[in-house]
């Protein structure tokens, strides 16, 4: 039985404030202190993007803290993959052949002031806003904080330490300075960054394109993609390298020549877009990475969770919803009869990082799969195949996009390995000409080819 209930928490976003209201369902005394001004009542970009994709594992945990039916009205389900060639033709491309599976837009916004106000009603539960963690001195469990509105610097000790600040984490960076222990530390950056934009609401309040599709021009070397959103407008995001081709973001300084990138890349979605010029020039570019590090805990005493122990780049759609699910994982340790935190620390880390490290090389490949590969024919055979076996066979088949995005019995790994083996299997018996074009969908042959499929896949 764990005594020390004194918790900390450091950062208030995505994962902070579910970790937050899950730990005070508990029953633990949780303080959060969050950099940045209270979302709910001041004006502020709400983070990295406007909106994101929230899918089963995300729900799962608004599940396990009981607000799930909270959840669904904030939500715009997207049924497949809206792609747009260069002529402005279009293909929706489904998500699963199941019906019932498909991914949401939600505003990080809404999302984030939902999880405030329902951590804040807990009496045992208090968010402190303004208070940025300098460092963390986590061998006595006390860390630093500058407040931006008193202008004054503070300590503030718990028995025990959160860190869910993020990407740019305050823990993870005491970590590697103090080297006090063993700790490895991996950051990779995309040599592409993003730029978010917009399509506005057309005069009716309504949406000038599709509305439930994750909409997506690939290009080979860059993409835009386009999120609805419930106001009628979307948000668009620009992944674009920093330096390399004919058009980049350290190239595109001028409005001609957006425009002219624009209209020869993107034109239907310009015609979209009268906005175009003003969102790219006041809107930042950012970069994407990778972290990977190890040990996440310190005895314990501080653990990382979220995007500050392993965030990853956005093309799976999935470093809100894996963070969210590790509260789901952790939430499964406190339930084990373990004596000390150091124990729970441990036995979560172990289970949980081959899954971490599972979805950030899948969300690297998917990187690839979303910029050119959708366009390519064996692509489309093999997703046409799989929507046709995850109709006719519900219960028998599962593409790797499904495993990882609406199966969360499974952990990432599983997802992967499984995903990657069925993937190699199809993609090989297509080239092969085991699997001959056009498909012949007729349950008969379909039957047949998933039986070859799952034979190729166990080999
Ligand atoms: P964050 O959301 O970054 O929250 C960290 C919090 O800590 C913030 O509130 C921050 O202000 C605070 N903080 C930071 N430093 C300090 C400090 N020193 N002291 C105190 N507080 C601090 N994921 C999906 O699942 N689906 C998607 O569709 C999706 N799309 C994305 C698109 C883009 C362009 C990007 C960049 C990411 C996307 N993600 C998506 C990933 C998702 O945004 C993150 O995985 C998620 O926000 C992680 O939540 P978090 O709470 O761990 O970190």
């Amino acid at each position: 039985m764990i005594k020390e209930k004194n918790i900390q928490i450091i950062g208030a976003g995505l994962c902070g404030s579910l970790l937050a209201l899950r730990l005070g369902q508990r029953g633990y005394n949780v303080t959060v202190f969050e950099k940045r001004p209270d979302l709910r009542k001041v004006d502020i970009s709400a983070g990295r993007s406007i909106n994101l994709a929230l899918s089963d594992r995300g729900f799962s945990a608004m599940d396990l803290v009981g607000i799930q039916h909270k959840v669904q009205p904030l939500c715009i389900p997207m049924n497949g993959r809206m792609l747009h060639d260069t002529e402005g033709n279009t293909i929706l491309a489904p998500y699963s052949g199941r019906e019932h599976e498909f991914i949401n837009s939600i505003s990080r916004g809404d999302l984030n002031s939902l999880l405030l106000d329902e951590a804040e009603a807990l009496p045992n539960v208090s968010i402190h806003f303004n208070y940025e963690c300098r460092s963390v001195d986590f061998e006595n469990g006390i860390s630093h904080f500058y407040n931006y509105e008193t202008k004054e610097e503070s300590t503030k000790s718990a028995d025990v330490i959160f860190g869910t600040d993020g990407a740019g984490s305050a823990l993870r960076k005491s970590y590697y300075l103090e080297n006090k222990f063993l700790f490895s530390f991996l950051q990779d950056y995309l040599t592409h960054g993003y730029k978010e934009l917009s399509i506005l609401p057309a005069e009716n309040n309504g949406y000038k394109t599709y509305k439930n599709a994750l909409h997506i021009w690939g290009r080979g070397d860059f993409m835009l993609i386009a999120l609805p959103n419930l106001d009628g407008s979307f948000t668009v995001t620009l992944f674009l390298s920093y330096a390399e081709g004919e058009y980049n973001f350290n190239n595109l300084t001028t409005k001609e020549r957006v425009l002219e990138f624009f209209e020869k890349y993107f034109k239907d979605a310009l015609e979209l877009m009268p906005n175009l010029i003003d969102d790219f020039f006041d809107n930042p570019t950012s970069p994407l990475g990778t972290v990977k590090c190890s040990p996440w805990h310190y005895k314990g005493k501080t653990i990382l969770l979220g995007d500050a122990a392993h965030a990853i780049v956005p093309f799976y759609g999935q470093g809100m919803n894996a963070s969210f699910e590790d509260v789901v994982e952790f939430d499964k340790f406190l339930d084990k009869d373990y004596g000390s935190w150091e124990q729970v620390f441990e036995a979560y880390e172990k289970s949980r990082k081959q899954d971490t490290d599972a979805i950030a090389d899948l969300a690297i490949d998917n990187f690839h799969e979303m910029k050119g590969h959708v366009n390519h024919a064996d692509f489309r055979e093999k997703r046409n195949l799989e929507m046709a076996f995850e109709k006719e066979f519900p219960n028998d088949y599962s593409s790797k996009y499904s495993l990882v995005t609406f199966n969360e019995n499974i952990g990432y790994r599983e997802a992967m390995l499984k995903g990657r083996a069925q993937d190699k299997a199809i993609l090989n018996m297509l080239a092969d000409g085991v699997i001959k074009t056009p498909l012949d969908l007729s349950t008969k042959s379909l039957k047949n080819t998933l039986l070859q499929v799952q034979k190729e896949t166990e080999n």
